[in-house]
């Protein structure tokens, strides 16, 4: 048992808790949307929460926390999925909010602090330069730049930019690593691929430069059709449409929106599928005649409500906000991590809603994959028992829908980042000790891990780039 007395002494000068209440705080995220994360995760906690608020402090407790071999788990705003911010083997939770400054803005893109709310970093950037990031998770208004980068994938605003994983959609990271002495190591390029998603097991991230797009009144609109497949139907061609600008593209199946969407139910109409989107203002017009010929509803646009205080922006009732929206009127809800490959994506979804029914209810993310667009999912499944989930998965699986597994916690299970022998060499020479969030990368544990498994994930390893 480390000595965390002696710890705390050592670390003087830097914000240090201990208070039981507030760690066990600090030690969880959203882990608990999976009935099988959270019979596993429930009582995990961290032993102290040190937050730094420069670099230099990071080097210091990251020097402190290796002479003592105590692990280190980073963490932004906690609102990952899968306990990537959870503390397992406990140690030191290290919270990066504190470090939350903007460093420069330029033409095209932004230099910040990892612990910046996106939120906050995209008003910024809009009032001082008309710009804003390219795309963010719907946790925007509580999520951190870098816990994104670590722990994200996409989200709003990648229909137009695609993901994370998009060489070009993050430019430069500034890493420290976890050794006797610390060192600052600058990534770019393809680099970055050893980083992201990789859920903090092979360094703190403590600057980013993030590619910028210009900034809109992106207007809020619900779209209402009878059916579900009319629906994605529409957002299908709709985001064929070259000139309409959009930013999300959500087709979400009856009954979620008329029952979960409380505060926009004035505007739903019970029983219908809707397609939530966000337009640029100068692309209402054409936007608005597109969805009268595809025989559309229009229930809701934000730019003619009269007011839209205590109304959420249309990207809180879409990504894993959907989930959360049901989850908080029936808790027998859980969910899945869909891709559903292009060109036949439309066909693929219709094959899902045929065989599943009511039991795995449709929401679907509308993005640019690999320069095409297609369809990603997060449907609703009403949960029974873990073998019903796995069949579901496999039964996804079998028909070419691949599954990005949300209930497991470890970076390979959960299927969307691919190690392989160089992002395991990286983590040997920036965390030898293997102290940077223990029990992520299974690869890290078990050296006899086949890492040619056949699986397809949405980080591919750096082998892929050799
Ligand atoms: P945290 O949860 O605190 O951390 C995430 C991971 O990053 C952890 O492994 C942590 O150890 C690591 N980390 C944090 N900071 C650093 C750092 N400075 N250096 C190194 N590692 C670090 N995800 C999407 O991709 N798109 C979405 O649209 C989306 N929607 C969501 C909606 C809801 C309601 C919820 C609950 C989750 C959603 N997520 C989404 C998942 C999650 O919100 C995102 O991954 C989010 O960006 C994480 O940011 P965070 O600051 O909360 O990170």
């Amino acid at each position: 048992m480390a000595d965390y007395q002696q710890i705390k002494s050592e670390l003087e000068g830097i914000a240090v808790e201990d208070n039981p209440a507030l760690v066990k705080q600090k030690s969880r995220d959203f882990y608990w949307y999976s009935p099988i994360l959270k019979a596993q995760l429930d009582n995990v906690v961290g032993d102290l929460v040190v937050s730094p608020t420069t670099e230099e402090e990071v080097i210091r407790v990251l020097k402190v926390a290796y002479a003592h071999g105590v692990p280190v788990t980073p963490r932004g705003g906690g609102t990952g999925n899968y306990g990537q911010a959870m503390p397992l083997s406990g140690g030191i939770v290290l919270n990066l909010m504190n470090m939350n400054k903007i460093k420069a803005i330029h033409p095209g893109r932004v230099v910040c602090e990892p612990g910046i709310i996106i939120s906050q970093l995209d008003k910024e950037l809009k009032e001082k330069s008309g710009q804003e990031l390219r795309f963010h998770p719907s946790t925007a208004q509580t999520a951190t730049v870098a816990g994104f980068i670590a722990g994200g994938s996409g989200g709003v605003g990648s229909i137009t930019w695609g993901g994370l994983r998009d060489l070009g959609n993050i430019l430069r990271l500034r890493v420290v690593t976890m050794e006797a002495e610390p060192r600052v190591l600058e990534l770019s390029a393809w680099d970055l691929q050893k980083v992201s998603h990789a859920y903090g097991t092979n360094g703190i991230i403590t600057e980013v430069e993030m590619p910028l797009a210009p900034a809109y009144d992106w207007v809020d609109v619900i779209v209402g059709y009878d059916d579900f497949m009319d629906a994605v139907r529409f957002a299908d061609a709709l985001t064929h449409r070259n000139g309409i600008l959009l930013k999300e593209v959500a087709p979400i199946a009856a009954p979620v929106p008329y029952e979960y969407f409380t505060r926009h139910k004035p505007w739903l109409k019970e029983g219908q599928s809707v397609v939530v989107l966000m337009v640029a203002p100068h692309s209402m017009e054409p936007f608005a005649a597109y969805v009268e010929k595809m025989k559309g509803e229009i229930r809701f646009r934000s730019d003619k409500v009269e007011s839209m205080k205590g109304i959420p922006h249309a990207y809180e009732l879409a990504w894993n906000h959907t989930t959360l929206r049901a989850l908080k009127i029936d808790p027998n809800f859980t969910y899945l991590q869909v891709q559903y490959p292009s060109p036949d994506h439309v066909a693929k979804v219709g094959k899902m809603v045929e065989i599943f029914g009511d039991e795995v209810i449709g929401h679907l993310e509308f993005i640019k994959f690999d320069g095409a667009i297609q369809c990603s999912g997060l449907p609703l499944v009403r949960y029974t028992t873990p073998e019903r989930l796995e069949e579901i998965i496999r039964i996804h699986e079998d028909n070419g829908c691949p599954i990005f597994n949300p209930h497991r916690y470890t970076l390979e299970e959960g299927g969307m980042k691919q190690t392989d022998t160089i992002q395991l060499a990286f983590k040997k020479e920036t965390d030898p000790k293997g102290l940077l969030n223990p029990g992520k990368m299974i690869a890290w544990d078990n050296p006899d891990f086949d890492f040619t498994a056949g699986k397809n994930y949405l980080f591919p390893g750096l082998q892929a780039f050799q």
